[in-house]
């Protein structure tokens, strides 16, 4: 007779520990945008090794840029250069530009660059990965690739060219900019109504 509440007592217990460990896993993701995947991972492994991997010195300001971009996927040149300097002091912003540039020709960043918006930095290289980007305030957030290898698509006509890539870009409203939109249109609401 009694086995049944016990059962449902373990499950109370389980749904108790998941709702724990779901919130945890939940919480940073709300915060900022498509870290998930990189969860758990302290920092940018070896920073210094890989920029030696592709014949560029270590620098200080190098390294800090990777190491911003790693925590703080899809930044433009302008956030990345205030976080550099908040952390290293005074790097020109053209100095930032530089090591953009530098690590995205050598293949270590790369830079997506979405119409009518600053181009933003990331340190997700290893994929084939397309990005929603909010058409209100540019913010953009990483999309796994369902096929998974670039050219995800074929064109119905090729015209002779080989293709290797389809730029895949998904344009909306971000969640913020989407209440925004929404608090504005009540607020207009009222103001009609008075
Ligand atoms: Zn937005
Ligand atoms: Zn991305
Ligand atoms: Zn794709």
């Amino acid at each position: 007779m009694s086995s049944p509440r016990v059962d449902f007592s373990r499950f109370l217990d389980w749904f108790q520990i998941m709702r724990g460990i779901l919130v945890l896993a939940m919480a940073p993701s709300t915060t900022s945008d498509s870290t998930s995947l990189r969860q758990g991972e302290p920092s940018f492994p070896d920073p210094g090794g890989q920029l030696r991997d592709v014949g560029l010195r270590a620098t200080r300001p190098r390294i800090a840029v990777l190491r911003w971009l790693w925590d703080n996927p899809h930044s433009t040149a302008e956030a990345v250069a205030g976080a550099v300097r908040d952390e290293l002091g005074s790097v020109s912003t053209q100095a930032i530009y530089d090591v953009l540039h530098a690590c995205t020709a050598a293949g270590l960043l790369r830079r997506i660059e979405p119409a009518g918006h600053p181009a933003r930095f990331e340190t997700r290289i290893d994929d084939n990965h397309h990005h929603l980007v909010c058409r209100a305030c540019g913010r953009a957030e990483d999309v796994d690739c369902v096929h998974g290898t670039a050219p995800c698509l074929a064109p119905s006509s090729t015209a002779g060219y080989v293709v290797d890539e389809a730029e895949v870009v998904f344009w909306g409203l971000c969640p913020d900019c989407r209440s925004a939109h929404t608090q504005d249109r009540s607020h207009h609401h009222e103001e009609g109504r008075s």
